[in-house]
């Protein structure tokens, strides 16, 4: 047969290149057969289906044991006890049994009939979070169908001689989690975006991999020869030999490029001309310290502290934080651990707070953050104290995010001094100095940042927010990504601003969004004047490199032009400039 070569589009949500051969996964929910059973064997049916969610229960019990350890970034402990409720819940782990009597259908049938049920009730969630559980809701009844079929969840072995590269119509993460065990290529899905739980672990895992390419799995048979490139967001299906042979000059470099860097671990990063400049990490959970210390981090400048929260029954109390930032804190022996007090609501909604977080008509504009603590002070202070608590065991530092006003600062310090006051009459120990930090993540806090100045002892610059409340556009929001543009003259000028304003006062000010480790901006960052950078772990080393390789006086006029202008087009080759 002769193979034609084709390009498949998506979106490459973890950079690198990878060179194998295609193995589909298979969508199990679109080979489900429907056939009736008799009343005699609806007892036995039933019986099939306990079956198969008993063994996908010890299966996700085994994922979850075979985790602990390792370079296994912490969201996947969450994302599987998130599989672990939805199968346990009646409305699949009963409902399908009722289908099945009452229908008298087989059991494959009757999970699918109530899967169709329940995702349609997610399709109706305006909550972009909660409708995002559905695919979690299809992946849960995917892995029991297999079982069902025969056929068990755990990924197909690549072939030992040549990297394989996964085609999926979707993978939930618990799959993904084999590529660490498997060492697959890359992946391919027809589904997911930027923000979905699949791609947050596979840039973790450093796994090249292209989202969103719609009909992948269709286009692309077994066994043949694919190229993925995660930085160019494209797919090459049968590539020609000087394609080929060009991919794999890149690749091979690329490779290079990775030793090198990791001999870069315990260098200062100093720029040629003697700045020095410090970069942290950026932890979700505790487990991901182990991954900031080996890339060689400063610290962590940021601690996304309300994933303690997220995928869990219940809130975590006043002890369970205590200990997991104690963890951290004792971890970093000595080094910085900056503590964003928890930011839900927006995206991150905790379904399980009592409906304290409600689902508001525009999420990312409503009780979130700061202004959820605020409206909430008991649950605040809980985490006010277990944060004190544990700077009793290291160098920590507080960190409140979404700040708009004095007003908010004024009442969060209040809140700040009565969790001290309640510690010292218990006569627990604390920290009293703990420092106390604000994130500039909205265009007002910019504005009057003279406010936050006085104030607060350090400051660190949000981008993600930042660019979405300056230019309106919802980050969680496919439709308008291509509107989110953190090289937009509007937020140049916000961010070198509030550098500049920091630097002029002498309070110590970071970037701890994704531009942060965005290698093209690291220069245009430095030249702004900034000094701390806080990023996911995997871009350390590549931004230590470039910062290696600069001279920040030399390019501080071109960045001084970029700050100036407000033509999009001359942002863009003076950035073209800076990194030649
Ligand atoms: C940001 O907004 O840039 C940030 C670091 O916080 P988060 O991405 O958690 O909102
Ligand atoms: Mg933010």
């Amino acid at each position: 047969m002769v193979s034609v070569s084709f390009t498949v589009h998506g979106i490459g949500v973890s950079g690198g290149i990878a060179i194998g051969r295609a193995q589909l996964v298979s969508h199990a929910t679109l080979e489900v057969a429907h056939y009736a059973i008799p009343a005699s064997k609806v007892r036995a049916e039933v019986a099939r289906f306990e079956t198969a969610v008993d063994e996908v229960q010890k299966e996700l019990e085994a994922l979850h044991g075979s985790m602990s350890g390792g370079d296994v970034p912490g969201e996947f402990g969450a994302f599987l006890d998130v599989h672990w409720m939805i199968l346990n819940d009646a409305t699949l782990a009963e409902a399908p049994k009722k289908i099945i009597a009452e229908q008298r259908c087989n059991a494959e049938w009757a999970l699918t009939q109530q899967m169709a049920v329940l995702v349609e009730q997610f399709d109706e969630i305006e909550d972009p979070y909660l409708r995002e559980r559905r695919s979690d809701v299809v992946q849960v009844v995917e892995r029991v169908l297999k079982r069902l079929m025969g056929r068990p969840g755990a990924l197909p072995a690549p072939a030992a001689e040549e990297q394989t590269i996964l085609v999926a119509h979707d993978l939930s993460p618990a799959d993904v989690i084999q590529f660490k065990s498997h060492r697959y290529g890359a992946f391919l899905t027809d589904l997911g975006g930027p923000t979905s739980h699949t791609a947050i672990v596979a840039r973790g895992l450093n796994v090249p991999a292209v989202v969103a390419t719609h009909n992948a799995r269709t286009l692309i048979r077994d066994g043949e020869l694919v190229i993925v490139d995660g930085d160019a967001n494209v797919v090459i299906v049968n590539p020609d030999r000087p394609v080929l042979a060009e991919y794999r000059l890149k690749q091979s470099q690329l490779e290079l490029e990775r030793q090198k860097l990791k001999r870069l671990r315990t260098k200062p990063a100093d720029t040629i001309d003697g700045h020095h400049v410090e970069l942290f990490a950026n932890i979700e959970l505790p487990e991901d310290l182990e991954q900031a210390l080996e890339a060689g981090a400063s610290g962590v400048g940021l601690f996304r502290s309300e994933f303690l929260f997220l995928n869990r029954p219940g809130l975590p109390s006043e002890d369970e934080q205590f200990e997991a930032y104690r963890r951290v804190a004792v971890g970093l022996e000595g080094k910085p651990l900056v503590i964003r007090t928890f930011d839900l609501g927006a995206d991150k909604t905790k379904e399980g707070l009592g409906g304290l977080v409600r689902v508001a008509p525009n999420p990312a504009l409503g009780l979130r953050a700061v202004r959820f603590c605020l409206a909430e002070p008991r649950l605040f202070l809980t985490q006010l104290r277990a944060i004190l608590r544990a700077s009793h065991y290291g160098n920590v530092r507080i960190l409140i995010p979404m700040i708009a006003s004095a007003g908010e600062i004024d009442q969060a310090l209040a809140l700040i001094a009565q969790a001290k006051e309640s510690l010292r009459e218990q006569g627990i120990p604390f920290d009293p100095n703990v420092p106390v930090g604000g994130m500039i993540e909205i265009p007002a806090a910019v504005l009057a940042i003279g406010a936050f100045l006085t104030r607060l002892d350090f400051l660190s610059i949000g981008t993600n927010d930042l660019i979405q409340y300056t230019l309106a556009v919802d980050r969680a929001d496919e439709a308008v990504s291509h509107l989110y543009d953190p090289l937009h003259p509007a937020v140049l000028k916000l961010i070198g601003t509030a550098i500049h304003a920091a630097g002029k006062a002498r309070v110590p000010i970071a970037v701890c969004g994704e531009m942060a480790g965005e290698l093209r901006l690291t220069r245009l960052l430095l030249g702004m004047g900034l000094t701390e950078f806080s990023m996911h772990p995997a871009h350390i080393l590549a931004v230590k490199q470039r910062v290696l390789t600069t001279d920040v006086a030399s390019i501080r006029p071109i960045v001084d032009r970029m700050r100036r202008t407000d033509d999009p087009v001359k942002v863009v080759a003076l950035l073209d400039k800076l990194n030649v």
